[in-house]
């Protein structure tokens, strides 16, 4: 007989629940039988007694499994079905680029993605400034345009892992976030719900990480890839740096932008490419498109080189709903702001650290972002033209563009901007923009 408190008891004293166990208290989730307070107290004891690897794919099985898992099978597509996921920085606008950049490859990236979070953006708040675009297609429409385009971007279809989102509702409020085990399992169980055959997995690392220090980034990228491999999704991690913002600019309709710079080679950020292209490798080598590291990157740089990644974006954005010239005059289309000015500091010295969920937070503050849920955002404000780590900085060079939409916003967005910067006599030594592998 099933009984949650025994579950708890069990896992309070340190012991290893079954796989039964686990599912049964995840069956109770779904269905309501099992309490909040004993989502809490599990959660709770999971938090100190942590589970093993056995008991996190266990978990992540089950949560999966508590709503719609995606088939892909009927579908008959030519390639394997690959996605990639990160956990959040600023500046982190990979995902329009990889998704592309992949299906031109020959992959089908059915990416489901969400919405900005505290000081990180969210993927579906970006395209979410194209007019047009809808991030909240059916799923009749989400299957259309991945099989016509290779890559669609939207948000939540059916209900995925529904089990997830009590849990995380009671977590949230039970100082119960922070565990590894309980982390692995909630952004497993989404993805894994896309019926992938390949996932890579982008643990940032730094001052805008989410992870705190680097020893839970590389934890965490650790047990995402033991637990997912387990579950039978081929995957791979990569820490990646997030002392800094990654695009050269932090927002929605400015890094749709950049994106779109990025993909008809008008302008690509040095550590934006860099980023992309080692993840689009990864997934590609795992997903059988191509021998090795070496000839993914060959594969994907011509991708970009002849136009078909860009091709494919704006075939995306036209599937869901966007213009079909969007790629050609994204200028026309995004939204931008009342007043767009440069930021100066009284300083001069190397850029040497950013406080970078800081600058998330200043785009927050701007509007960009929500600070509850019900928020509203004002996709054309933001940052571009984002001063680099290791740059001269003087009182004459602008450290930023900023673009407000009131002057009051831009004062406060700048001066916790300013705030975010350290400088040094010397130049700073670089940090990696992908730490060893794990
Ligand atoms: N993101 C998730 O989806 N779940 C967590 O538990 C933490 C981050």
């Amino acid at each position: 007989m099933f009984l949650p408190q025994e579950v708890i008891r069990r896992k309070r004293e340190g012991e290893a629940l079954s796989e039964q166990e686990i599912r049964s208290f995840i069956e109770g989730v779904t269905d309501n039988s099992v309490s909040e307070g004993q989502i809490g107290a599990l959660a709770m004891a999971v938090y100190f007694q942590g589970m093993n690897i056995d008991e996190r794919i266990a978990l992540t099985c089950a949560m999966r499994d508590s709503g719609e898992v995606m088939d892909w099978s009927s579908d008959h597509l030519p390639g394997p079905i690959l996605d990639k996921h990160s956990t959040g920085g600023v500046g982190d606008v990979v995902s329009l680029m990889l998704g592309p950049m992949i299906a031109a490859c020959g992959g089908f990236v059915p990416m489901i993605s969400g919405r900005g979070l505290g000081h990180t953006g969210g993927t579906l708040d970006k395209l979410d400034s194209i007019p047009g675009y809808t991030t909240s297609a059916s799923e009749l429409l989400f299957r259309k345009v991945v099989k016509e385009t290779g890559v669609a971007i939207v948000g939540q279809t059916g209900e995925l892992a529904p089990a997830d989102k009590r849990i995380y509702g009671v977590r949230d409020v039970t100082a119960t976030v922070e565990s590894i085990a309980m982390i692995t399992a909630s952004i497993l169980s989404k993805k894994l719900a896309e019926g992938l055959d390949a996932l890579v997995m982008d643990v940032k690392v730094g001052s805008g990480a989410f992870m705190p220090t680097f020893e839970q980034s590389v934890e965490l990228a650790q047990s995402i890839v033991l637990v997912a491999n387990g579950a039978g999704v081929k995957t791979t991690a990569l820490l990646t740096d997030m002392n800094q913002c990654l695009a050269s600019s932090a927002g929605n309709a400015v890094e749709v932008r950049e994106a779109v710079q990025f993909l008809t080679g008008k302008y690509r950020n040095e550590r934006l490419l860099e980023i992309t292209m080692a993840q689009s490798a990864e997934l590609l080598v795992s997903g059988g498109l191509a021998g090795g590291i070496e000839q993914a990157r060959e594969k994907l740089q011509s991708v970009l080189d002849n136009g078909r990644a860009a091709e494919i974006f704006g075939k995306m954005v036209h599937g869901l709903g966007g213009p079909s010239d969007f790629v050609e005059h994204y200028d026309r289309y995004l939204p931008g702001a009342a007043i767009i000015k440069p930021v100066f500091i009284e300083a001069e010295g190397y850029l040497a650290a950013m406080d970078t969920r800081e600058v998330g937070m200043a785009v927050v503050q701007l509007g960009g972002g929500r600070k509850v849920a019900s928020d509203t955002i004002d996709y054309g404000v933001g940052f571009t033209d984002i001063c680099r780590l290791g740059d001269r900085i003087d009182p004459s060079k602008p450290i930023a563009m900023l673009h407000a939409s009131s002057e009051a916003s831009w004062n406060r967005a700048a001066d916790m901007f300013r705030g975010a910067l350290s400088f040094a006599e010397q130049m700073p030594q670089p940090h990696y923009l992908v730490y060893k592998q794990p």
